[in-house]
């Protein structure tokens, strides 16, 4: 029989339609014909690439950690802060889970997936099944790397302080971003199908394939975590060990119970104040929608529009591009599945970018401590606001994207293949 040296077959990870990955040339990417997503990209030096980006980015980290990151000046009081820094002034305040947060998801996350990169495109076999377990981590953890959007937060902090003050930034400032630019490009080039393939070889399939129908109606199922295409009835991954199912279970109930939580949250993180200010003996607190005022106010006009954008309309809109997903997967109206699926796309993509204004009251509660001149706390309402924008990642996440297509039956256009650049 067949030797599955190489699986040529994929089945769409968002739509469950089966697919034959065509040869890709460099830099070529395979879309999925019907939901348009991409499948697989090919690139040049797959080992080598992956391993030198994750290396230089690794070792910036190490010196963005070392000296002084961004410093203010007001009126002479000078404030200087290193990254880690930001973590120990929130423990100080009682804030010891945003500052875990903060920890995890600017640091601690993307310097391990960066390791893990290392470590799977080196030819080196780890001891027993690190390699798949560390494969399995370095997936499940991708989405929960928020450096860019941490640096976004440095941004506007900048903007927010320069009507009090002179911001500049450290020695330690162009390090991080060129750690943010090369983390960045070092998931882009690991190509997830050839690192499971180097990591394990896809189980063999002993059924025919039918491409361009759904795996369901074939009994065939893809694992959520390394692609690889199983039989329905098999609930655990022989490659990689997951756990799964054909559809996620229960992911309707899940995602709505999810949604309903963060809408609760989420009135009160609008309502109750995200910072405390104290500027020359007076004392005041403000909302989400009081920053973007002021910002507003001051002439700010992109920044403001940048703040309202990711903390009031993307959460908004983003649970009722939740709501609206699990209402119609439910209902068996015909509807355009491909603007559904871009709209699920986009949920998936932007939902991150609400965390922005989390990242600036961090930077401007670290920074701004001058005592009695001006100083900036964090407020319950910045908590609660980082809840909502975990919850609502989780309940996309729980979301099953397939079953937008589940009503749709079989894919008559199965021999055309995008090939994007
Ligand atoms: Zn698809
Ligand atoms: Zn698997």
């Amino acid at each position: 029989m067949s030797s599955h040296s190489h699986d040529p077959h994929i089945l769409c990870p968002h739509c469950d339609l089966l697919v034959t990955l065509p040869t890709l040339k460099y830099g070529q990417k395979a879309n999925c014909p019907r939901c348009k997503s991409t499948l697989t990209m090919r690139w040049q030096e797959p080992r080598r690439r992956p391993v030198g980006y994750a290396l230089s980015a690794l070792f910036m980290l190490i010196l963005a950690n070392m000296f002084s990151f961004v410093n203010m000046n007001v009126k002479g009081l000078t404030s200087e802060i290193t990254l880690i820094q930001i973590p120990k002034v929130l423990v100080a305040d009682n804030y010891a889970s945003m500052a875990s947060l903060f920890m995890v998801v600017v640091q601690l996350i993307p310097a391990f997936c960066m390791l893990a990169i290392i470590m799977l495109c080196l030819p080196v076999r780890l001891p027993g099944r690190w390699n798949i377990r560390i494969a399995w981590i370095l997936f499940h953890l991708k989405a929960w790397c928020m450096v860019e959007i941490f640096l976004a937060g440095v941004l506007v902090s900048f903007v927010k302080l320069i009507a009090y003050g002179e911001v500049g930034i450290g020695t330690s400032f162009i390090p991080y971003v060129l750690f943010c630019l090369l983390q960045v490009r070092a998931f882009q080039c690991t190509d997830r199908l050839w690192l499971w393939q180097q990591v394990s070889p896809a189980p063999a399939i002993h059924q025919p394939l039918k491409v361009g129908q759904s795996g369901l109606s074939q009994g065939l199922r893809s694992c959520e975590c390394c692609m690889a295409i199983l039989p329905v009835k098999q609930q655990v991954c022989s490659r990689c060990g997951s756990k799964g199912h054909a559809r996620k279970k229960h992911s309707l109930q899940w995602t709505m119970a999810l949604l309903v939580t963060s809408v609760m949250l989420y009135i009160p993180a609008n309502l109750l104040p995200i910072m405390i200010t104290q500027a020359l003996g007076t004392k005041f607190t403000s909302t989400i929608m009081a920053g973007v005022v002021l910002l507003w106010g001051e002439g700010s006009y992109p920044i403001a529009m940048v703040i309202f954008i990711a903390s009031i309309m993307v959460p908004s809109l983003k649970m009722l591009a939740i709501a609206w997903l699990c209402w119609d997967a439910k209902s068996s109206k015909k509807v355009d599945r491909e603007r559904l699926h871009v709209v699920y796309e986009m949920v998936e993509f932007v939902g991150r970018w609400s965390m922005i204004d989390v990242f600036v009251i961090a930077v401007l509660s670290a920074l701004v401590r001058m005592g009695q001149l001006m100083s900036i706390y964090p407020d319950i309402g910045a908590l609660l606001f980082a809840l909502v924008v975990i919850l609502t990642m989780f309940a996309a996440n729980t979301f099953d994207p397939r079953l937008i297509w589940d009503r749709s039956g079989t894919f008559e256009n199965k021999e055309k293949f995008d090939d994007g650049q």
